[in-house]
């Protein structure tokens, strides 16, 4: 019998320390063989503390959602003393209608024993790459996947990492973007407290690919869980021969250290990230050149975000093929999102590209709460747009949502009922995005604010004729003139939310009349 609580930081927040706890206390008091561990999030927040329960000769847990202390003894007594379930404090369970690729270990291993990342096929890829094959065919197998980089910018990983391998330098590096700053996304810090070692694994395979023996996570300080399970996975990792000197006997050398960043959101950019890496104030630069050819210390560097290295042990482990038959044409494989706002089961969820928006809101988010109707959907963040109802049948991909307004961004997903103000909501993200402002380029610094100013003076009902015509022209020329892509991206909710939800800009405007 095995016992696994979720152990993330939506579970603690929850109460599943004591939880886990009192699962220990009992156990011992009965004298029973039973494992206990715990595990990452299991993706379904809105239940936690949730305990799996896994009985010999029967494939599935038992999953117990909302568990308390006194829960837990109950079930105890009852599921493992009488081995019946005990169907009150059962929780409905979504999982099996997703795909699970980036998230496969997450909320099913431990996080902190390699044992249990080994058993489940891990570090299978590194030997596979090390051993069967050249840095060139990863290359090719990687870009033959069609994997593109899931923190929003989409470009070809493969290609990316061929552009680093190609280019000169005395020393090339490998970088993991763990500054998830995004308001309303929480993929990243899960898949880390969740599964540090396939980060782990996956970046050592991007230093062989590339010729890289040197590496750096750089993840949000806010995130104390994930650092600290990084950490003994990267220490457990050397103790096994995966990280460090000469891997797994063979003559490949890499090894990695962890950068905590101070919560800029504008050292999510990449080079931002990168010249605070160095311990320099996080401001980006103009591109070209680009990180691939001339990135940390001015040396080729490969940077890909959490979520992305999710996917490449499974990639080599399974194939290229395996990977890019599912998913659309241009957009392969599957994509974490993080459901928050008016949707029952708030929560991490991982579907096949090309998924609709309405499975995802009402087969996996379970509707809307109160009964009320969906009005629209913002994902990518406060780089993105908002998905209007009429559209709920799109297939989320890269291209479609693009083509609505809204973009990927790193998985956000804000879902909003019919009594959302969308003026507010435009007013909510570009707040965000005057105080993440770095500064250094007016049309970003000043532009954003005056958008800030016209959209307060619309929410209060002291709009002016002529408002709207004057964002529009802000916006278009922040777009245009910004330096990075926090800039150039600002407008979008308040371009998206116009675009489709102009008569209520209309309506707070003809109200000071
Ligand atoms: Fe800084 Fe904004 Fe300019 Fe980017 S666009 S460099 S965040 S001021």
């Amino acid at each position: 019998i095995r016992i696994v609580v979720g152990m993330a930081t939506c579970g603690i927040a929850a109460g599943a320390q004591k939880v886990y706890e009192t699962v220990q206390q009992e156990i011992a008091r009965y004298g029973l063989a039973v494992t206990v561990v715990p595990t990452g999030c299991i993706g379904l927040c809105r239940y936690e503390p949730i305990v799996d329960i896994y009985v010999p000769g029967q494939e599935e847990a038992v999953r117990y959602g909302q568990i308390t202390p006194e829960k837990i003894k109950k079930i105890i007594a009852l599921h493992l003393f009488a081995g019946q379930p005990v169907p009150d404090y059962v929780c409905q369970d979504h999982r099996g209608k997703q795909m699970m690729v980036a998230l496969r270990n997450s909320g099913v291993i431990n996080p902190e024993s390699i044992e249990e990342y080994i058993a489940v096929g891990g570090y299978q890829a590194l030997a596979k790459a090390l051993f069967e094959m050249t840095p060139q065919e990863v290359i090719e197998e990687v870009k033959a996947s069609g994997l593109r980089g899931r923190g929003g910018g989409g470009f070809s990983t493969g290609l990316k990492w061929d552009y680093s391998a190609r280019a000169e330098g005395d020393q090339k590096y490998v970088l993991c973007n763990a500054d998830e700053g995004d308001p309303g996304a929480f993929m990243d810090r899960s898949i880390l407290e969740g599964d540090p070692h396939s980060i782990i694994e996956a970046m050592t395979i991007a230093g062989y690919a590339i010729g890289a023996d040197r590496g750096y996570i750089y993840v949000r300080a806010e995130y104390p869980l994930a650092v600290k399970r990084l950490e003994k996975a990267m220490s457990q990792a050397r103790q096994m021969g995966f990280l460090g000197t000469k891997i797994s006997g063979s003559a490949f050398s890499f090894d990695l250290e962890i950068r905590l960043g101070a919560g800029a959101f504008v050292c999510g950019e990449e080079t931002a990230l990168m010249v605070s890496i160095e311990g320099k104030r996080g401001e980006p630069r103009p591109r070209p050149p680009f990180p691939a050819v001339k990135g940390l210390y001015g040396q080729p560097t490969v940077l890909n975000n959490v979520e992305t290295y999710a996917n490449i042990p499974i990639i080599l482990r399974r194939g290229a093929s395996w990977f890019s038959s599912f998913g659309t044409e241009k957009s392969k494989g599957t994509k974490v999102f993080a459901l928050g706002g008016n949707i029952h089961h708030t929560g991490l969820i991982e579907v096949v590209m090309g998924t609709p928006l309405r499975h995802v809101i009402y087969d996996l988010g379970g509707g809307i709460p109160g009964g009320k109707k969906f009005k629209a959907a913002q994902t990518g963040g406060p780089s993105g747009g908002c998905i209007p109802a009429a559209y709920i049948d799109t297939a989320i991909d890269y291209e479609n949502l693009l083509e609505l307004g809204s973009m990927m961004g790193s998985g956000g997903l804000i879902v909003m009922d019919e009594e959302t103000c969308m003026v507010d909501v435009a007013r909510f993200f570009l707040e965000f995005t005057v105080d993440e402002s770095c500064g250094k380029c007016p049309p970003c610094r000043i532009g954003t604010k005056r958008m800030l100013e016209l959209l307060e003076r619309i929410t209060s009902n002291k709009g002016e004729k002529g408002d709207l015509e004057k964002l529009e022209q802000l916006a278009k020329t922040i777009q245009a003139a910004s330096l990075c892509g926090l800039g150039q991206t600002a407008p979008n909710p308040v371009m998206s939310t116009l675009r489709y939800f102009r008569a209520e800009y209309e309506a707070h405007i003809e109200e000071r009349k």
